[in-house]
């Protein structure tokens, strides 16, 4: 059993390494420019692509730069400027209830911890995650979005299937140094190779570490 693992961690170095061979710019693709806008944008993610929020936090950063704005200004404002994206009703009362909670608790700041920040309306582990290792550098743990989740499963670094317990598989294979840059890596080769529909195993550059190379799931 400790000799598999071991295996498996050496096999899962390789994959890091290679993965940082050909991503070296890998980052966080939700533009922002400081904790609370990642906030913002991390929320508004949820079931909705990167490019699309990208779209829509120009105006609302313009609009909104402080929690005290967000929790001070009418909920019909803040849908409007999130109309174009999906679930945008609870997303705004999300918005406006993370605003009035960072002013009545935490002096206005995004905080730095964990189980502070997922005591915020629309903050769950991963939310919480993405803000603490992409605006603080601190790795409380990996963030498993739709690609990671099936990328570490192509690829066996976990036989589970909710993003809870794939995270628990990958904590143990990942050294903790890459934790947050890990999630940025597959979701890079997870947009450009292993795509969720046709993975172009023919080019990867991962092949010889994957088990399910050739086969589709
Ligand atoms: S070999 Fe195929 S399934 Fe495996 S990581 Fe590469 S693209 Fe994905």
């Amino acid at each position: 059993m400790r000799e598999k693992l071991e295996r498996k961690k050496e096999r899962t170095a390789t994959i890091i390494r290679k993965l940082k061979e050909h991503y070296p710019d890998a980052h966080c693709a939700l533009h922002h420019s400081n904790p609370l806008e990642l906030l913002v944008a991390t929320i508004l993610s949820a079931q909705c692509t990167d490019e699309r929020v990208n779209k829509t936090t120009p105006e609302l950063f313009g609009a909104y730069k402080t929690a005290a704005d967000y929790a001070a200004a009418p909920l019909p404002d803040i849908e409007h400027h999130l109309r174009s994206i999906n679930f945008f009703r609870n997303k705004a009362k999300a918005l406006k209830g993370m605003g009035e909670k960072l002013v009545s608790e935490f002096a206005g700041q995004v905080p730095r911890k964990l189980e502070s920040l997922t005591h915020l309306p629309g903050v769950g582990r991963k939310t919480a995650n993405v803000v603490l290792g992409n605006a603080f550098g601190i790795a409380t743990g990996i963030v498993v979005d739709t690609h990671v989740k099936r990328l570490a499963y192509r690829l066996q670094l976990t036989q589970q299937k909710t993003p809870e317990k794939v995270e628990t598989d990958l904590l143990v294979l990942v050294p903790k140094e890459d934790w947050v840059l890990i999630a940025h890596l597959l979701i890079f080769h997870g947009r450009q190779i292993c795509k969720a529909r046709s993975p172009d195993c023919e080019s990867c550059f991962l092949a010889d570490e994957c088990p399910k190379k050739g086969v589709t799931h």
